[in-house]
This record gives structure tokens, C-alpha cells and sequence, in this order.
């Protein structure tokens, strides 16, 4: 299973997926504010902001990968201390 870069939405627990070959169209680098920011999935109507250094590891599902996102209860956090 592919691991990539992500971030939690805390209000519905999913979990946006940011590195891989195409860019997340959900996903957006705010220039003037110098951090990331992801529109959640609807109905979801959090927005997201986080800078790169937020960002956690995670074992995710082949699919989520192609969707840029998935329940963050189908992924396997990376200890980074290990
Ligand atoms: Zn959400």
C-alpha cells in the first residue's frame, strides 16, 4: 500500500491526501498567507489551513490515492520517531 503526505480535517475526521503525481484540485498554496489550504468534502464545510511542516505520514489505500482523500480510519499513521 502507497504511503503519502496528509492532513486530518478535524471536524469529519477525513484525511486529504497532498503529495503524488497530480495535484489535488481540492487542495491550494496561498501565497500571500504562506500556508496550504483544502476545501473538505462535502458535506463537510471546513476548510482546512496548514503549512508543510503539519503534515503527517500515512499507509493509505491504493483508491484514496487516486481520489486525494479517504477516511483517515482506513489509514495507517507512520510513527515519525520510529
Ligand atoms: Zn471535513
Amino acid at each position: 500500500m502507497p504511503v503519502r503526505y496528509g492532513i486530518v480535517c478535524d471536524r469529519c475526521r477525513m484525511l486529504h491526501l497532498i503529495s503524488g503525481g497530480r495535484k489535488a484540485h481540492h487542495i491550494r498554496y496561498d501565497r500571500k498567507r504562506r500556508e496550504f489550504t483544502a476545501n473538505c468534502i462535502p458535506p463537510c464545510p471546513n476548510t482546512i489551513y496548514f503549512q508543510r511542516t503539519m503534515l503527517m505520514p500515512y499507509v493509505v489505500p491504493d483508491e484514496a490515492v487516486q481520489r486525494g482523500y479517504a477516511d483517515v480510519d482506513d489509514c495507517r499513521p507512520i510513527a515519525r520517531s520510529e
